[in-house]
Parts: C-alpha cells; structure tokens; sequence
C-alpha cells in the first residue's frame, strides 16, 4: 500500500472549534467532501456558525460567490458520532491541546479508520510519536500543523514523528498544497519549528516590557519598525490568547529548560482573567 494525493476524497476533521471549523472549511472549499465531528451537537453547530460567518466575508469581499459558499457548506456534514469518520481518507485532529485526550482520539481511530486512512493532528507543541504510540499503526501518524486563522494563514508545518512513513509525509505535502498552502517540514521535537521560536519571541517581547525596557506599544513598534513583522509579540500575544501561550510555553519549558520559563507578567494577566481579544483586555484594550 502506498498512499497518494489521488486516493483521497474525503477528510475527516476531529473538533469544530476554531482550527478544526477552518480546516473544514478550507478542505470543503477546495473540494474535498468533509465530515467533522465535535463531542456535542451544540460544538458541531458553533463550528458551522463560524464558517457561515466567515464564507459570508469572502463572499461580502467578492473572494466567492454565493453559489461557491453555498457548496462549501454543502460539502461538510457534521456529526458527534465517530463511526462516522470511517469513509475517510484522511482525518486530522483538532481538538484540545492535551495529550491524553489527543491519545485517546487515536486509539479510537484506530479502532475504526480503514489501514490506508492518514492520521493527521494539528497539535502546536505535543509529540507526534507519543500520539502515534497510541495507535497500532504509528507510520500512519503524522502533525499537520495549520495556522491561525486556518482560511488566511498561508503556511502548513508538516511534522515527522519517529515512525511516519515516507508516503505519509508525502501525502501530508501534497494535502495541504492541494488546499493553497505552502508547507515545510519539521522533525518531532519540541515546538517544531513555529511554536519553538514563536515562543520565546512573545515571552521575551513580554519580559521587556515588564521589565521597563520599553512600553508595550514600543515593544510592538520595534518588532513591527525593526524586523518587518506584520504585529508585535504584545499584540500577537493578545490575538493568539494568552492562556494558550502559557499553555505552550510551559510545554517548552517542561521539554527544554529555563530558556523557556514563562514570564511573570505573562502567568498573571492569566491568573487575573486577562486573556487578550477573547475577554476583551490582554496587554492591550479591544472593544
Ligand atoms: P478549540 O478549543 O477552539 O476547539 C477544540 C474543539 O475540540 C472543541 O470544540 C472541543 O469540544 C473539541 N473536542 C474536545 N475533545 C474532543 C474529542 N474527543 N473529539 C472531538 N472533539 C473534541 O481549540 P483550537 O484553538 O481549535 O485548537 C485545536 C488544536 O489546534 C489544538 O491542538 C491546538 O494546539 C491546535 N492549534 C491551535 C491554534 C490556535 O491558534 N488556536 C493554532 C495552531 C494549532
């Protein structure tokens, strides 16, 4: 059996939350049929609610038609059943950020995928071969790593883990080129390379301003002025939410050292519920 782009129609999509709703709906607008599964009706409908909102801006920019949004939605059907997943191809994995619960996703996969499906997660810093281990088929298993915002955000890291097969990383490639993404490939080590870099740029943007070395519009401004970055670590802080940096720094930290230790101010605006745009006040104000 060697897996190839052709041999894939339909894409499963394990939790509608933001990443796994974009990855359908990017999926269903290059025309792959989509199934995606959520633990609870009310999630699945949220997922749904949140591609509507975002077919209708491409549609009100004049990106699609109406007639084009209305197949996307078409194409994806929602479900909190998993045996619904088993006519698919592909599925990747977008639910929380722990490992256990992405363990047990894949052992029930296991379970009911056909030996061909490709078994995709989208984790941001958890080890692919530590979720690949819960399954009998480790080679199968491989870290499809989309960005945020999944419809705008160009780039898709692809993760090997230990025991990823050749045909695997290549159909990984191939799928989210197939989608309109550029992809480049990171070994399963901590962070890969995004979130391993990525990091420690928000921690320490965050670490200088708390320390008075500037204010944090000026922290911004020297990131934005100084290296040419669309925003700085402050304000991309506050748009990624800050409660998921934390969560990824201390993952970094646990794995690789101090280096990592999160900043103070950082654990506190989380402590005080400050958690950027979600709650309406991170390191900045947003109405
Ligand atoms: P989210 O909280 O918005 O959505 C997660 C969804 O998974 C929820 O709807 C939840 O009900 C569902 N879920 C939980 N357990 C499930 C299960 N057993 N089966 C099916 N669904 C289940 O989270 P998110 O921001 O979309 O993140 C999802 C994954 O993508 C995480 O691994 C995260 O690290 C990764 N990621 C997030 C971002 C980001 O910026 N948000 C970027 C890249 C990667």
């Amino acid at each position: 059996m060697v897996r190839a782009l052709d041999s894939i129609d339909r894409v499963g999509v394990v939790g509608a939350g933001t990443m796994g709703s974009g990855i359908a709906q990017v999926a269903a607008t290059y025309g792959y049929d989509v199934v995606m599964r959520d633990i609870e009706e009310t999630y699945v409908e949220n997922g749904f609610e949140t591609i509507a909102g975002s077919l209708e801006r491409l549609v009100g920019d004049e990106t699609l038609t109406e007639s084009e949004a209305k197949a996307v939605e078409d194409r994806i059907s929602g479900t909190t059943a998993l045996d619904d997943l088993t006519e698919c191809d592909i599925v990747v994995e977008a639910a929380l950020e722990e490992i256990d619960v992405k363990r047990d996703i894949f052992a029930d996969l296991d379970d009911i995928a056909p030996n061909e499906t490709v078994l995709a997660t989208n984790t941001s810093t958890l080890s692919i071969t530590t979720i690949a281990a819960a399954t009998e088929r480790p080679e199968s298993v491989v870290g499809l790593h989309f960005m945020n915002p999944v419809p705008v955000m160009k780039g898709v890291e692809v993760v090997r883990g230990e025991k990823t097969a050749e045909d695997v990383m290549h159909v990984a490639h191939a799928f989210a080129e197939d989608l309109g993404k550029e992809t480049w490939e990171s070994d399963d080590k901590p962070g890969f390379v995004a979130n391993r870099i990525l990091m420690p740029w928000i921690n320490e943007g965050i670490r200088a301003y708390d320390e008075g070395v500037a204010t944090k519009e000026d922290v911004d401004s020297g990131m934005k002025l100084g290296t040419n970055v669309p925003m700085g670590p402050l304000e991309l802080a506050d748009h990624i939410g800050l409660d998921i940096c934390l969560h990824a720094t201390e993952t970094l930290h646990e794995e690789l050292g101090d280096r990592y230790t999160p900043a103070y101010l950082l654990k506190r605006k989380v402590e005080a519920g400050d958690l950027g745009k979600k709650t309406g006040r991170g390191f900045y104000g947003h109405e």
